[in-house]
């Protein structure tokens, strides 16, 4: 960008406008993102997942093409949720939440995910969110109630509801021209009302709060993405990502509270991911129907199947889990990776007429299933060298990110090498029965074989 290089055209999906628009960021200095993070009071379950693989994939596809991105992920350690699980656990705030943080940062690893710039703790922000509440006070736009919490007054806000396509008109109000309000982090559509922005202390919180110039107590959720995002990345920035079900209440408070503290617009586009259904039914905790990263380790699932799995379906469409079809998945992957193999050790040059199609597909609103598609196209092509091919794969798998350079061949254990020897001389020999007896003992050790012209070959399963 800064360097003046021409980027290609990438056009997102725009929950705003609803639309496809073709990117273009507000400064040409670097792309500026801010993705909203997990509430770390449990294991997040795969359906959580997919918003961080979607914003992983975004993320690398703009770096793919040249954009330096500064990438903000939030991490919400107070909350509703963590704040009453941590008490079951008997645990402090800071303990619980910590514990969960460590564990959300392994599986980002197994999945592949490039870690954002800067992971922000809301309880390291809480300052900003009281100047912001503040402000929104002195605006008129937010008010105390009885107990000392402060509302954000959504009637004050003319455009409230224009990225869910809530109409208020129909919602009742009261004397003041009020919509009643609502404590809780968590609502649904037809409950829109006036949100906490600080919620004033309750014996509930139990040793949860902090003595601020709006009283004793905490902020609430909707405004803690707000003070981070722009306390990191500023009062206007780019992109902003999250799952769909983010769009309300979260993301439309997020709009209402920061656009009427800065008058000016908050984010440019708005994505969001689908859901992962389990049954046609939405995965998630309070329905008991979820998987989590360890369930699928615990299976002996490689995690980055679950990844590749994902990147079979586009981002806005609703997926369907069935561990059959997982496991199908990383067959897949696995056949890949021992194609990937069969490449050797020499790598040549990127085939620039894949790449063109490459970039044709992730750039029209990350396009994946077409790009795993041709993954596999390059890959059977006859008519390129290996040396390229395998440049291909690698420069593919920088948007993909399924781990192709780290593949290794495994050294094989004495016991394996000496069943191969034994079976090469069967086959020499042409002693099918015996060769197919030591391929059984070669597979119960956790090995394939597979005879090609060059020889036997074998392979991890
Ligand atoms: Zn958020």
């Amino acid at each position: 960008m800064n360097s003046g290089k021409i980027h290609n055209k990438i056009s997102l999906y725009n929950t705003l406008t609803r639309k496809k628009e073709t990117f273009s960021p507000i400064s040409k200095k670097e792309v500026l993102f801010y993705s909203c993070g997990p509430t770390v009071y449990n294991y997040p379950h795969i359906g959580n997942y997919r918003a961080y693989i979607f914003a992983d994939t975004l993320k690398r596809v703009l770096l793919y093409e040249g954009y330096k991105v500064k990438h903000i992920m939030n991490l919400t350690d107070v909350d509703d949720k963590t704040i009453r699980d941590s008490q079951k656990n008997n645990q402090t705030l800071k303990d619980f939440t910590e514990f969960y943080t460590k564990e959300f940062l392994k599986d980002i690893k197994y999945l592949n995910i490039i870690e954002p710039k800067k992971f922000t703790k809301a309880t390291d922000y809480v300052d900003e969110m009281v100047d912001m509440t503040k402000k929104l006070l002195k605006k008129g736009l937010a008010y105390k109630s009885d107990d000392g919490s402060v509302y954000f007054n959504i009637k004050k806000f003319e455009n409230y509801g224009k990225l869910s396509g809530l109409i208020l008109e129909n919602q009742k109000e009261n004397a003041q021209g009020r919509m009643g309000r609502i404590k809780k982090d968590e609502y649904g559509k037809d409950n829109a009302q006036d949100f906490a922005l600080w919620k004033a202390w309750d014996e509930a919180d139990g040793d949860v709060f902090w003595e601020t110039e709006l009283g004793k107590g905490r902020p609430g959720w909707h405004i803690e993405c707000s003070a981070m995002s722009m306390a990191t990345l500023g009062k206007q920035i780019d992109i902003h990502t999250g799952g769909v079900d983010n769009i309300f209440p979260h993301h439309e408070n997020e709009i209402a509270q920061s656009e009427a503290a800065t008058g000016k617009q908050f984010v440019k586009y708005w994505m969001h991911n689908e859901w992962v259904l389990v049954d046609q039914k939405k995965m998630s905790k309070s329905d008991k129907n979820f998987y989590t990263l360890r369930d699928l380790l615990d299976k002996g699932i490689d995690p980055v199947a679950y990844r590749f799995w994902l990147l079979m379906a586009n981002y806005r469409t609703r997926v369907n889990f069935v561990l059959e079809a997982l496991e199908g998945a990383e067959t897949a992957l696995k056949r890949l990776y021992n194609l990937y193999l069969e490449l050797g050790a020499d790598t040549g040059r990127v085939n620039l007429e894949y790449q063109q199609k490459f970039k044709d597909f992730i750039n029209d609103d990350l396009d994946t299933p077409r790009a795993l598609a041709l993954l596999w196209d390059v890959i059977k092509d006859e008519n390129i060298s290996k040396a390229d091919k395998k440049a291909t794969v690698l420069d593919f798998d920088k948007v993909l990110g399924l781990g192709f350079e780290n593949i290794k061949v495994e050294k094989m254990p004495e016991e394996l090498k000496k069943l191969s020897r034994e079976r090469e001389a069967a086959r020499q020999n042409r002693d099918f029965k015996t060769s197919d007896e030591l391929r059984k003992k070669i597979n119960t050790l956790g090995y394939e074989v597979k005879d090609t012209e060059e020889g036997q070959r074998i392979y991890k399963i």
